[in-house]
């Protein structure tokens, strides 16, 4: 009996994740991706100088580790994360609860009681889990709260306020303190690793996976009419499903989140920063202040800009020639916002690392519009998929039982626009996968 046909579109994590559970249950599986190179936002380039490779979105990667079965080498900074002060050593996020609650001074009994009394010892899967279905009061709160309630120092508030802005949700919104809780704790789990060579080493190896099974992917092919399949699934936003599936009232009450501004640099040496303690840390968040981060998060594209910055040439070599370094950092805007954040970024980054400014040999600005030209699935420069509100964080991008499948038969979207959201961790696609053979009783 000839195999069953399955076509994905968009080769992203959740696209290549998905492609490799169906090509492992036994279907021909063809992977068809707009971009000239797979990958998705898991793609390296050399966004400014020959020889500066530069992760043109996702870099850093506790959720890939924790739950992506990849053959690469990861690699990890004594540190995974230092939170700069104006005028106090920066606080610092490590493998050890003990070593990070030292580094908060006045809330280091506060953050040992936060992190041990529910979240720590817990598997990742079991960790989202708990932050998803099961939920926890304390996961499902606002950052604010959290912060107000547990610490009693600006330094634990704020070294929170820098984790749960990831969520790119006002602080005070639910359920902005799980994403910062499910962060800290990945940190002591499984840290905050990159891949040596970049985002890019990690779709190359989900595609060398897929390929073993004898799957196939096709650059350079934009999908614009629903392909002759037994299974379609797509790795896009739900607008893209709506156009290709010609079903325009697909998702209309769907909502897309801020957009971000990304800058990434080519540098003569490595950023200067005033406190040694930044350069043991491939991610620093610069924001000083809870109520800096709270504001800059509640009204994207105010200055100065909470501000989350990547150094991994520090640690691999791949990066950068010899005694040079990259360095990538964004802020959040307003959803498809022209505005131009490289001089509020780079006078941030000035602001803690003196003479930052001289070791700029070039750099790449990207604004919303970039980065969904660069992708179409970063709606409006919306990096998560769609807004993750208490709403949405379930009812993505669907107020369905089982978001996954679509009102045409046989046809699934598995992008970060379904449950559990943004992140390179692939587990949209495998569930969507899992949904899609199900239902064709493949
Ligand atoms: C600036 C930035 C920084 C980020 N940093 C991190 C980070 O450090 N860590 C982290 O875990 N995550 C990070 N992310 C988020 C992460 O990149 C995304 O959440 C993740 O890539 C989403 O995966 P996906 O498979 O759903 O979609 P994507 O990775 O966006 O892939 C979708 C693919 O589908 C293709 N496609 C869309 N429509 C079509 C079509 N019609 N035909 C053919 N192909 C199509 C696109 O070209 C794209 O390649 C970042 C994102 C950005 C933008």
């Amino acid at each position: 009996m000839a195999s069953k046909r399955a076509v994905v579109v968009g080769s992203g994590p959740n696209g290549l994740a998905a492609a490799i559970a169906l090509a492992r249950a036994g279907l021909d599986v063809v992977v068809h991706e707009a971009g000239e190179t797979i990958g998705g936002g898991m793609r390296t380039a050399e966004l400014t100088l020959p020889g500066f490779r530069h992760d043109v979105c996702s870099a850093i990667h506790p959720l890939g580790r924790a739950l992506l079965d990849v053959d690469i080498e990861w690699l990890e900074s004594p540190a995974a994360l230092a939170h700069p002060f104006d005028d106090e050593e920066a606080a610092l996020l490590r493998r050890s609860v003990d070593e990070t609650a030292a580094s908060l001074g006045g809330d280091a009994d506060a953050y040992r009681r936060l992190i041990r009394a529910r979240w720590h010892g817990l598997e990742p899967l079991q960790l989202l889990r708990a932050f998803g279905a099961r939920g926890s009061l304390r996961a499902l709160s606002s950052a604010e709260r959290v912060a107000r309630r547990v610490f009693s120092t600006d330094r634990g508030r704020a070294f929170l306020a820098g984790n749960a802005a990831h969520s790119m949700l006002p602080l005070d919104t639910r359920p902005s303190a799980g994403f910062g809780l499910v962060l800290l704790t990945l940190g002591h789990a499984v840290g905050w690793p990159f891949p040596r060579g970049g985002s890019q080493a990690i779709a190359d190896a989900l595609a060398a996976k897929l390929r073993g099974l004898g799957g196939e992917i096709v650059t350079s092919s934009p999908v614009d009419e629903l392909p002759d399949a037994d299974i379609v699934l797509c790795d896009t936003s739900p607008r893209e499903l709506a156009r290709i599936a010609r079903l325009p009232d697909y998702a209309r009450g769907y909502r897309y989140g801020p957009g971000a501004f990304k800058l990434d640099w080519a540098l003569s040496g490595p950023i200067p920063w005033r406190d040694p303690r930044c350069a043991t840390a491939a991610t620093v968040h610069l924001g000083c202040t809870y109520e800096e981060i709270a504001r800059s998060e509640h009204d994207p594209g105010t200055v100065p800009p909470f501000v989350l910055l990547a150094q991994p040439s520090l640690w691999d070599d791949t990066r950068a020639p010899a005694g040079q370094h990259t360095a990538w950092a964004y802020c959040h805007v307003p959803h498809a916002s022209d505005v131009d954040m490289t001089d509020a970024i780079e006078s941030q980054v000035e602001r803690f690392a003196p003479g930052f400014r001289e070791r700029v040999l070039a750099r790449s600005a990207r604004g919303p519009r970039e980065l969904e030209a660069h992708n179409r699935n970063l709606v409006g420069g919306d990096l998560n998929g769609g807004l993750m509100d208490l709403r949405q964080l379930y009812t993505r991008p669907v107020a369905k039982l089982v978001p996954y499948r679509t009102p045409r038969k046989g046809v699934y979207i598995c992008s970060a626009a379904t449950p559990p959201g943004g992140g390179v961790h692939g587990m949209c696609g495998v569930a969507a996968a899992k949904v899609a053979l199900r239902d064709t009783g493949c």
